[in-house]
């Protein structure tokens, strides 16, 4: 691990309680995603694929295992804490965008500014400045049912983006989406990832466009094996 590392998970485990036993939706998962690249996490469903996701975003602690967040070490943190480092350091973009129907898209973002007790001038800019930067310059005044499906995900990348994150953390981006939407949206979360320099996982059944990203990591029953991670530049190894 170096320090520009966006993400590291070393030796990960979490169970859920199941019935008399316990199931383990990660085993023993190690990854570390550097900061200004960006990772395809693929694998069958019901693989741990969301759960790895939710431990990177400091939703579920593990039950075993270290979470260092840009440098932080998530274990340190008491729950306000945790809190405090997902807003201020994690991006998270779900398959489906859940903006707010009465909302445009512009304050779709300044909102999130409100809810970080931000009540800057300078949130309206910034949200007009990333719907641009999305591809969204001319649909800041509209709402969510005048928006396409792949105009609702980009608005939902460019909310993401209002906190700065360090970390981007995406599940099935494109699962709604048909091809060529799916491809765009996919060619942006590399740009935004290359420009604004954090470390993203992108979870994904898509795998036509794993090939744009920097490196695959494959999951199988909560395992992430080493043999399994196959490179474009073999994500870990280069850290
Ligand atoms: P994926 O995203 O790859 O489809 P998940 O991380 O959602 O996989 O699930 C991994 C395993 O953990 C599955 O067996 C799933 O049923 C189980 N699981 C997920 N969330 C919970 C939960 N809150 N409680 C109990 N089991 C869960
Ligand atoms: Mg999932």
């Amino acid at each position: 691990m170096t320090a520009s590392a966006a993400l590291s998970l070393t030796g990960v485990t979490l169970e859920y309680p199941d019935g008399e036993g316990t199931l383990k939706a990660l085993d023993n998962v190690s990854l570390h995603v550097p900061a200004g690249r960006i990772l395809s996490l693929t694998g069958p469903s019901g693989s741990g694929k969301s759960s790895l996701l939710a431990v990177a975003a400091t939703l579920i602690r593990p039950t075993s295992g270290s979470v260092v967040v840009s440098g932080t070490d998530t274990a340190l943190l008491d729950d306000a804490g945790r809190t405090t480092l997902r807003r201020d350091k994690v991006g998270l973009i779900f398959q489906q965008p859940n903006l707010l129907p009465s909302l445009t898209a512009a304050e779709q973002l300044i909102i999130t500014d409100r809810l970080r007790g931000v009540h800057a001038s300078a949130s309206a800019a910034r949200a007009l400045e990333l719907l641009d930067l999305v591809g969204l310059a001319s649909a800041a005044d509209k709402r969510p049912h005048q928006l396409s499906g792949g105009q609702r995900q980009r608005v939902n990348i460019a909310r993401a983006l209002m906190g700065s994150p360090a970390l981007m953390l995406v599940d099935e981006p494109t699962a709604a989406l048909d091809h060529e939407r799916s491809e765009s949206i996919v060619k942006l979360l590399v740009q935004l990832t290359r420009e604004f320099g954090f470390g993203t996982v992108m979870v994904t059944h898509d795998t036509d466009f794993v090939p744009l990203t920097d490196a695959v990591a494959v999951m199988r029953d909560g395992c992430l094996k080493d043999d399994l991670l196959t490179n474009f530049g073999r994500v870990g190894a280069a850290l």
